[in-house]
């Protein structure tokens, strides 16, 4: 069997500050049970997110030395440039500082301020959903059902559901200026899609001439468990999978802060000269020069070598091995998540773990609030709080489909050590979970309030 140790040794290190259960709850209650509100330093592990977190390895460091800050046509570009097409195979690579920045660009492109249209995707991002319902336009989730049942165990539950594309294109192709795919499904728990499913969801965009983007943040992980899981895969490299993948393609868009392993960073890229051309207009006027996108020279050389690091299988095994162990070891302790895991975070099911709170008493957030009690951890709710509407007419809540507690893990930052400390604290928050109560809200703010809210725990 191939093993899956940490594929690095560490020759820098950051400390982690050890507080007391006291000097937490302290920390806890001023942050009006609301961990977006405490202080980083005052985390022990924190799981908020696995995006722009991650560790660079000192190739991307000595990268970083030798980075050329030249206005235009820096060396650093062309690294960068020539990376990603050797990746992508798109004509145009244009940098942005991060993903909605290339996600905003597009959509001003292909949108044109026309309203009524519509952008299927396996399930939008957020940012991706809200920079398209800006320009008064619908993003249109149509990811298999199996995607949308956690305990619901199938290789593939990013797959994109062919048979309802197909209608919803047969019915309003003439509204539809683009269509995507998100890789791995993020907000459906980075789970992947096929290359099966990939080539089909392409076939029916051409059928219509819908240019066909792919969200690829997780394209590498998204390789991995093509080559893990799909037939005819199992022995080519991560990088020939990525190829084929983009290869179904007109253009994609792209967050560095997940699978380019940076920090910061991000790309547009695609054939169509036409399209590139406004892309790079609108980039000058927010974004900055097309040989640098907001960024600064050696943050795209960095991104260059992240993107090379990220297609080693070696990394990819001890990446999605670590979601697996973990999951493994909380589903042996009767605690229930999504299944399988994903790529890059471990969902569990908060509404299954506190039976006894309501949804309208925000369950995943009283795990939150335990999992830093406990051990100084931080996950973040994806449940009523981030996702709960309010009925106009009675005022009640009208709760989220889910309510889960998501902990996602920054790329190749914490040891097996700092896990099995995590699904510990996690175990031991379970053996207590009869004495635990929901919350109450006592402040929000008008959209987004998940960021900024303030709670109370109810008596
Ligand atoms: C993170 C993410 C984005 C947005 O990228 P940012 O760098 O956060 O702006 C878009 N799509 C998906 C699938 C993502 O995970």
């Amino acid at each position: 069997m191939k093993t899956s140790i940490e594929p690095f040794k560490i020759k820098m290190v950051e400390h982690i500050k050890q507080t007391t259960r006291e000097e937490r709850l302290e920390y806890l209650k001023e942050a009006h049970y609301n961990v977006f509100l405490i202080r980083a330093e005052n985390i022990l592990i924190d799981f908020l997110t696995d995006s722009g977190t991650g560790a660079m390895s000192d190739q991307q460091w000595a990268a970083i030395m030798t980075g050329d800050e030249a206005y235009a046509g820096s060396k650093s570009f062309f690294h960068f440039e020539e990376t990603v097409q050797q990746i992508t195979s798109f004509k145009h690579i244009i940098p942005t500082h991060q993903g909605r920045a290339a996600e905003r660009i597009l959509f001003e492109i292909v949108l044109k301020n026309k309203k009524g249209q519509k952008i299927p995707n396996n399930t939008h991002f957020d940012t991706t959903r809200a920079n398209i319902e800006y320009h008064d336009t619908e993003a249109v989730d149509l990811v298999i059902p199996e995607g949308k049942i956690p305990e619901c165990d199938h290789p593939f539950k990013g797959n994109m559901d062919l048979g309802k594309l197909e209608e919803f294109l047969d019915k309003n192709h003439k509204h539809v200026p683009l269509g995507m795919i998100t890789i791995t499904n993020n907000s459906g728990g980075g789970q992947p899609v096929s290359m099966e499913n990939i080539k089909e969801t392409a076939r029916l965009y051409r059928k219509y001439k819908i240019p066909f983007f792919i969200d690829c943040c997780r394209f590498a992980e998204n390789a991995y468990f093509i080559k893990q899981r799909e037939k005819g895969y199992g022995e080519k490299t991560i990088l020939e999978i990525a190829r084929e993948m983009f290869s179904y393609a007109d253009g994609c868009a792209m967050s560095a802060k997940k699978d380019g392993m940076v920090n910061i960073g991000g790309f547009l890229a695609m054939n169509d000269d036409n399209l590139a051309m406004h892309a790079r207009n609108l980039l000058i006027l927010t974004e900055g020069f097309p040989s640098y996108g907001g960024l600064a020279g050696r943050d795209l050389d960095a991104m260059a070598v992240g993107l090379q690091e990220v297609l080693d299988e070696n990394y990819l095994r001890y990446r999605v091995r670590t979601a697996e162990y973990m999951g493994e070891r909380l589903l042996d302790a009767g605690v229930s998540i999504i299944r399988p895991t994903g790529g890059h975070a471990v969902y569990i099911d908060a509404a299954a773990f506190y039976p006894q709170i309501p949804a309208h008493q925000f369950p995943g957030q009283a795990l939150v609030c335990e999992l830093y009690k406990n051990g100084g951890i931080r996950g973040v709710e994806i449940g009523s709080l981030m996702f709960g509407k309010t009925d106009k007419i009675t005022g009640d809540m009208i709760p989220a489909s889910m309510e889960l507690v998501r902990l996602a893990f920054p790329r190749r930052v914490y040891t097996q050590s700092h896990f099995d400390y995590a699904i510990e604290t996690i175990i031991e928050t379970f053996k207590e979970r009869e004495k635990v109560r929901g919350l109450k809200i006592t402040w929000e703010a008008p959209f987004l309030r998940h960021f900024s809210v303030h709670m109370v725990p109810l008596e």
